[in-house]
């Protein structure tokens, strides 16, 4: 066991984050798990104004972006949410990646989404992945791919998109030009074209606060010949 999720264990003693209910080992209730604040406002993942019915592209940005919509599933405004998120993220709870998966799977059951044939999950630096210890974004593209369909496993990639400079996180950027110029560059494409080529993808994170860093993803994926490129995360 690693000495931060060891740490964590005896910081966090198993009980959900929500009710402080005892638990054998989950650090989320199944009943708290459904009970999260659903994510109800989705915008256009560019101008971020304009509210459509799934997170998709609004009329307006149809030519300029190069994602094709982001859902949220939760909704970040929801201090348990954020709680539970920054436990996962910062005090190393990684078997929170299971209920969440669940919550995500099941929620986009139920959405109009075109489900997609490749999952990539936003990769982490390498540094940032040894301080860690996993990299938040895989773990939740797992269990999302282990329970969101009962006959298929969507395939998952994470060898194609590589994070080759170590970036500011970009939320803490305020503007949008500052945040362009910390991601120049920061990711790259490796491999053959061909894998995505005509196909739809699912990029999946955490959060989404800015959506830079997703829609720098996808325009990397389009470039190389991706059809589709929706961004998914947990909450947003
Ligand atoms: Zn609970
Ligand atoms: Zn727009």
């Amino acid at each position: 066991m690693r000495i931060f999720s060891l740490l964590a264990h005896i910081l966090f003693p198993a009980s959900c984050l929500c009710c402080q209910k005892r638990t054998a080992t989950q650090y989320l209730c199944d009943s708290c798990r459904d009970h999260l604040t659903l994510n109800i406002r989705h915008t256009c993942p560019h101008c971020r104004k304009r509210q459509t019915s799934r997170g998709q592209i609004c009329m307006e940005c149809l030519d300029i972006s190069p994602l094709d919509g982001i859902f949220g599933v939760l909704s970040y405004k929801d201090p348990i949410v954020k709680e539970c998120i920054y436990a996962f993220k910062y005090a190393f709870v990684q078997s929170l990646a299971e209920p969440f998966g669940v919550r995500m799977s099941r929620r986009l059951q139920h959405e109009d989404i075109p489900l997609c044939d490749i999952i990539i999950p936003i990769p982490l630096h390498p540094l940032r992945f040894r301080w860690r210890g996993f990299n938040q974004a895989q773990l939740l593209a797992e269990s999302l791919i282990e329970h969101l369909l009962p006959f298929h496993t969507i395939p998952l990639r994470t060898d194609i998109l590589l994070r080759k400079r170590f970036t500011k996180t970009q939320a803490k950027i305020l503007s949008q030009k500052e945040r362009r110029k910390n991601l120049y560059n920061a990711f790259s494409f490796q491999g053959d074209p061909s894998s995505i080529q005509g196909k739809t993808l699912w990029l999946i994170d955490d959060i989404s606060t800015t959506n830079s860093t997703l829609a720098e993803c996808a325009r990397i994926l389009k470039k190389n010949g991706a059809k589709e490129v929706w961004g998914i995360t947990l909450a947003r």
